[in-house]
């Protein structure tokens, strides 16, 4: 028996509505802002996410799905979307056509993790970049966009935590603190956290070792140790979501894995879905743009998991009731209106209007139950002596009714 690649899983029909429920509370958000959608290959040149995400990433180092392609090109799945962004705004100019770019994304990722709950290897993001302005502005929408979202869906336990990570300078000299109040201590550390240490200190917040969060709690803060300017944009979006009655929370520890955030960063988590609570994670990366494109452009941004939202949203009881809607379920009650009934039923559909039939010849009984299992608001009946009289009954379900109706008539409407 051939199965689904482990961490990857199918969406069987009686999921799609909750996707498409969610997908479309996104898309009218997104426009409400004037966010324009954007699709990239779910491919891309290996380089791209090296350069964009960071070496010293989870993902770059141990987690992405790259392969030699049949040219010998380094292909890699793409692992997130801000990078896949990125080079399609460069390599159309989209930033010298307009100064400030808003787009969003709704697409499937892949990473190598180990699989466990809220975790896979394919999963799903929307999410939104803002390219062009360094404006405190454009962080607070992308917070507030993200957040309203959440509102829209109904989901009532979720944290909004936000941090700012500064500039380069600022940022760099914080981390010389750090390394020095680490320095005696990193030998008590666990192994992920030694190496790290030397590769992406600020990631040892990260950490879920006991140990090693002890050690933290009294690590010297970031926020501390911000310039003027940074700490000013951070109060500048702080004011603009206390504004909008957002309410969110400081976390000075919240790091995000990828190397290349300024400013602000924020999360949004959910106490409604295990360990894996990340429902959402985004910031600012004025270097980003730089990095691959030579090109000195300021983006903000978000991915928000679309499996792991849509789990909360189960958790907490707010999809709404799973809609099955038939217009119409024709019934043949004589065999030989066989393709009668397929060519009324192709008629009618043909109007718009959501038609099943019988494809097995199964008895007027069954059909009729099969109509009510599919909840066909009514049936119409096909045969005996009405049909010879070019006429049908028409059965409403719901109450009950039964008319006689002119079938010629009937299919005019
Ligand atoms: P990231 O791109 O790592 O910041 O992730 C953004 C969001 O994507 C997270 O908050 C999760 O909701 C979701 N996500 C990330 N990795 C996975 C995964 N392996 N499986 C399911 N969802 C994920």
């Amino acid at each position: 028996m051939i199965k689904a690649i482990t961490g990857t899983k199918d969406i069987l029909p009686e999921d799609i509505q909750k996707w498409v429920y969610l997908e479309n509370i996104v898309h009218k958000v997104m426009n409400n802002f004037n966010y324009k959608e954007i699709r990239t290959p779910i491919f891309e040149e290996t380089k791209l996410f090296k350069r964009g995400i960071g070496e010293a990433t989870d993902i770059v180092s141990k987690e992405m799905y790259t392969f030699l392609d049949r040219s010998e090109t380094s292909i890699t799945l793409k692992p997130e979307m801000t990078a896949s962004v990125v080079r399609a705004l460069i390599e159309h100019s989209l930033d010298k056509q307009q100064q400030i770019n808003k787009l969003y994304y709704l697409a499937p990722m892949f990473r190598q993790e180990r699989p466990q709950a809220g975790r896979f290897r394919q999963f799903h993001q929307f999410g939104a970049e803002a390219l062009g302005s360094t404006s405190p502005s454009l962080d607070a929408e992308m917070i507030i966009m993200a957040y309203q979202i959440f509102q829209k869906l109904g989901l009532s336990k979720i944290t909004l935590k936000v941090n700012s990570l500064g500039i380069p300078s600022s940022r760099e000299a914080y981390k010389d603190l750090l390394r020095s109040y680490l320095a005696d201590k990193v030998n008590d550390m666990s192994e992920d956290s030694k190496s790290r240490y030397k590769t992406n200190i600020l990631r040892l917040f990260d950490s879920k070792d006991e140990r090693d969060q002890k050690i933290m709690e009294r690590a010297p803060l970031l926020l501390d140790h911000l310039d003027d300017e940074s700490r000013e944009h951070f109060e500048n979006v702080q004011d603009l979501l206390n504004k909008a009655n957002i309410p969110f929370e400081i976390d000075p520890k919240l790091v995000r894995g990828l190397d290349y955030y300024t400013h602000t960063t924020f999360e949004i988590v959910s106490d409604s879905v295990g360990a894996q609570s990340a429902l959402c994670g985004g910031g600012r990366y004025d270097l980003l743009v730089k990095e691959i494109g030579d090109r000195d452009v300021p983006g903000v941004g978000f991915a928000a998991g679309i499996e792991r939202i849509l789990l909360a949203c189960e958790n907490e009881g707010v999809l709404p009731e799973r809609e099955n809607r038939i217009d119409y379920y024709i019934v043949r009650l004589d065999k030989e209106l066989n393709n009668e009934v397929f060519q009324i039923a192709t008629n009618l559909r043909a109007k718009n209007q959501t038609v099943e039939i019988d494809y097995t010849l199964r008895s007027v009984k069954a059909q009729m139950r099969e109509a009510n299992r599919l909840g066909a608001e009514k049936v119409l009946m096909l045969g005996g002596e009405e049909y010879e009289r070019g006429k049908a009954v028409l059965k409403d379900m719901n109450t009950g009714e039964q008319t006689e109706v002119e079938l010629s008539e009937f299919l005019k409407k």
